[in-house]
């Protein structure tokens, strides 16, 4: 695996793959690299000659200090991770690379980034736009790859490449879960082991929820089942909707269609976790 810090660096790798025609897939990562990452490598290695991973904590994506601080960096380990599947080129630029000047600009994506997590974390996606609109342009790959266990980011980034005409298709790939079903991210490696254990109430809910909704086509008796379960525990809710995966709006009627997509957010301890799941699958 060819590893570049610069700009310059990559550019003249990925110049190089162009020359000899090969196409190029992009997996944009903040590593602490898990299963789920590297199914999305070798999804991207199914669709292009080479592929390139970044690992890159993006500070202006954090609304809360703390767990930029606290964010896992192990690049050691993620850089043998990368090489037991046959990734083909790693970017690692540091915030002096990415962000020369501080930056001003804003991305503003109007409901998009209004709901769900938008509604918790400002300023959120307009970092991860602003951070993967740099990529993009650094990289320029024919295809990018992101996970549906970022439902959200994911919905924005689409609109992200069709606002701004990036030539990028963006590809995205299903949620890697745990045995026991919980969602696999970096900051799983945050919870202590009774919190481990704890936080599979996410999948939980989510899973007695979309049977309910299965069942019944209704949203208040889905909602407040989730809602219940969380008073009797000491995981917080921050909070569960029932959307459209292309508007991400409340969906309150017509359930039984595949881009129903249920969300939900909270905190195990100090650790706040996210997870989704298609009520048809
Ligand atoms: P992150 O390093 O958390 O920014 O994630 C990098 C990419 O990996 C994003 O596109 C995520 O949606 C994706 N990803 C993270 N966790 C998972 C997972 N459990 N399953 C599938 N994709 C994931």
């Amino acid at each position: 695996m060819i590893i570049c810090d610069s700009i310059s660096s990559i550019q003249s790798v990925i110049a190089k793959e162009r020359q000899n025609g090969h196409s190029i897939a992009f997996v944009p990562t903040m590593g602490a690299l898990h299963q789920g990452h590297l199914n999305l490598i070798k999804a991207a290695q199914k669709k292009a000659d080479k592929v390139v991973c970044s690992i890159y904590v993006n500070p202006t994506q954090f609304n809360n200090s703390d767990d930029l601080i606290n964010y896992p960096r192990l690049l050691e380990e993620d850089i043998k991770k990368l090489e037991t599947v046959n990734c083909d080129i790693l970017f690692t630029p540091s915030d002096e690379v990415m962000y020369q000047k501080t930056s001003t600009l804003k991305f503003n994506f109007g409901e998009l980034d209004q709901v769900l997590e938008g509604a918790f974390r400002p300023n959120h996606f307009s970092g991860v736009a602003l951070v993967v609109s740099k990529l993009f342009h650094i990289v320029q790959p024919d295809y990018a790859f992101f996970g549906q266990k970022d439902l959200q980011q994911l919905t924005i980034i689409k609109k992200l490449v069709q606002e701004l005409l990036f030539n990028v298709q963006i590809e995205s790939v299903p949620i890697q879960r745990e045995p026991d079903g919980l969602a696999m991210s970096s900051r799983n490696g945050r919870l202590n082991p009774l919190e481990r254990q704890e936080a599979v109430i996410f999948f939980e809910c989510l899973s007695n929820a979309r049977k309910i909704l299965l069942e019944n086509h209704d949203r208040q008796a889905t909602i407040s089942n989730v809602q219940q379960a969380f008073q009797h525990h000491s995981a917080k809710l921050e909070y569960f909707d029932i959307v459209d995966d292309s508007d991400l709006k409340p969906r309150h009627e017509n359930y039984l269609r595949p881009d129903t997509v249920l969300c939900i957010a909270g905190y195990i301890g100090n650790v706040r976790l996210i997870d989704n799941m298609y009520l048809i699958s």
